[in-house]
């Protein structure tokens, strides 16, 4: 038997013959299941969906009460038979709800990670190394040149820079789901107890990440009806990189334009951008993480995807591990 009979890459995403299953479809399919929230591992109209409950509570956030026609929730750790095929779900310290998917079949384990981290998160469970035969990762960082610095030292930066400039709004790009709020909490457990502002389209996500116990301080809708331009002065803004682009963010008093991405590594993307205050905080694993982790699970092989596979597999040859890139289609950087 080869891995490939229990898990294979297909134009649909990876499809599990023997379960009848897909993992992270990027097109409708009977019976999915989701390691997390992000718009392109998590996609509305599929049939059945399977996934923590955060992970579906965040998807009928997203698109509608209807997103699927069955839900299934997957408890972190428990195992649950579909077809000849045992699954379990394990946290993977992406984003609130994220998981690990683990798929055992005659003796076999491959552990699809979906998106992973594994520097510390206060707003999701860390990630927990699942033993496996095949270990499936995310690349989107993978070559050496990709080091996150400490998060602490990042939203120091944001403080510094609040202290220099008392005058000028601080706006914040961050992902709607995941980014904003790590930034937000981080915030607060730097001490920073001010109220923060959040652009709309983060306000579901962000009630949500709160009634889940992830308590992010007073947060105010970054509207200005009713108030004047000064009243942002020396505030913390956060909204969804778009979002800066737009006539919303010209309304607010000399902004400092910052962004905090895993890309503000590259000074050119921060230039591009406009960025003024690059700020590296990534969800997604950096080098240093990624090869940690494949020394900590040494799987008899290693399936590389969405990202800088090459680098990967080949850091895998250097050490006699079999490797492969999966070349599965339809996972962007929208989560970075
Ligand atoms: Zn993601």
């Amino acid at each position: 038997m080869k891995p490939e009979d229990l898990l294979r890459p297909t134009p649909e995403g990876l499809y599990c013959p023997p379960g009848g299953f897909f993992i992270d479809p990027v097109r409708p399919v009977e019976r999915a299941l989701v390691t997390h929230g992000h718009a392109d591992h998590a996609r509305p109209g599929n049939q059945k969906v399977m996934a923590t409950r955060q992970t579906l509570d965040i998807m009928a956030l997203r698109y509608g009460e209807d997103f699927a026609s069955e839900r299934q929730v997957a408890e972190l750790g428990e195992k649950q038979r579909i077809g000849d095929v045992t699954v379990s779900f394990h946290p993977a310290g992406h984003v609130l709800g994220s998981a690990q998917i683990a798929v055992e079949w005659q003796g076999l384990r491959i552990v699809a990670s979906g998106d992973y981290k594994r520097r510390a998160d206060p707003t999701c469970a860390g990630f927990e190394p699942v033993p496996c035969d095949v270990f499936i990762t995310e690349a989107t960082f993978a070559l050496p040149v990709f080091r996150h610095p400490p998060t602490a030292e990042e939203v120091d930066k944001l403080l510094v820079s609040l202290k220099h400039f008392p005058e000028r709004a601080h706006l914040v790009g961050a992902y709607a789901l995941g980014k904003a709020q790590r930034v937000i909490k981080h915030l607060r457990e730097a001490g920073y107890d001010r109220p923060i502002y959040i652009h709309g389209a983060l306000k579901k996500l962000c009630d949500y990440y709160q009634s889940e116990g992830v308590d992010l301080g007073e947060l105010r809708p970054a509207t200005v009806e009713g108030g004047k331009k000064g009243d942002f002065a020396g505030a913390v803004i956060v909204g969804p990189p778009s979002a800066f682009a737009d006539k919303w963010a010209r309304r607010f008093p000399d902004p400092v334009a910052s962004f905090a991405s895993g890309w503000m590594r590259v000074r050119q993307r921060a230039r591009q951008r406009g960025v003024e205050l690059p700020l590296i905080i990534s969800d997604h694993s950096d080098w240093d993480e990624l090869t940690e982790t494949i020394g900590d699970l040494s799987p008899q092989e290693l399936w590389v995807t969405h990202g800088r596979e090459e680098a990967l597999v080949r850091w895998c040859e250097l050490r006699q591990m079999r490797a492969r890139p999966l070349h599965l289609v339809g996972y962007e950087d929208e989560a970075e």
